[in-house]
C-alpha cells in the first residue's frame, strides 16, 4: 500500500527518525534489549493487522520483512483516544472536513512488535473545505 499523501499539508511534517535511531542503536549495542522497545498494545496490534500500509523497508530490530504504518488522527470532532485512519479515501475525507486535525504515523512490526512514532502533520482544514 502507498504512503499517505501529505498533499494539503500547511505545517511541517515532524519527523521522529533520530529518536527512532537512538533507540536502535541502544537495542544493537546492548543498552536496552529487544523486548523494551517490540511492547505494541493490544489494540496498537488489532490496527496494525486490519488498517495498515506497508512500508518496503525491515523491520530496524528484527529485520523481518512485516513493517506497517498504522495512522491516527486527532482533532475537533474526533473521538479523544483518536481515529484510525484505514485508508486513502478516509484521510481525504478526514482533510475535507474544514477542521483542524493532526496525523501521526506509527511504524508497527507485525512480527516482533516493535513500534515507533514515525511523522506527524497537521491540517487546518480550512483550505481544504473550500476546495
Ligand atoms: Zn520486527
Amino acid at each position: 500500500m502507498p504512503r499517505w499523501s501529505t498533499n494539503g499539508v500547511e505545517g511541517a511534517v515532524v519527523s521522529y527518525r533520530l529518536a527512532k535511531q537512538r533507540l536502535v542503536d541502544a537495542v544493537k549495542d546492548g543498552r536496552s534489549q529487544a523486548k523494551d522497545v517490540c511492547d505494541a498494545q493490544p489494540e496498537l496490534r488489532r490496527v496494525a493487522h486490519h488498517h495498515a500500509a506497508g512500508i518496503d523497508e525491515p523491520c530496524p530490530i528484527c529485520e523481518g520483512d512485516d513493517l506497517v504504518l498504522v495512522t491516527f488522527a486527532f482533532g475537533v470532532g474526533l473521538p479523544t483516544s483518536g481515529r484510525c485512519v484505514s485508508g486513502r479515501s478516509e484521510m481525504k475525507k478526514l482533510k475535507r472536513r474544514g477542521k483542524p486535525a493532526t496525523f501521526y504515523l506509527v511504524e508497527v512490526c507485525r512480527q516482533c512488535w516493535w513500534n515507533h512514532l514515525r511523522e506527524s502533520f497537521a491540517i487546518s482544514g480550512k483550505e481544504m473545505a473550500a476546495t
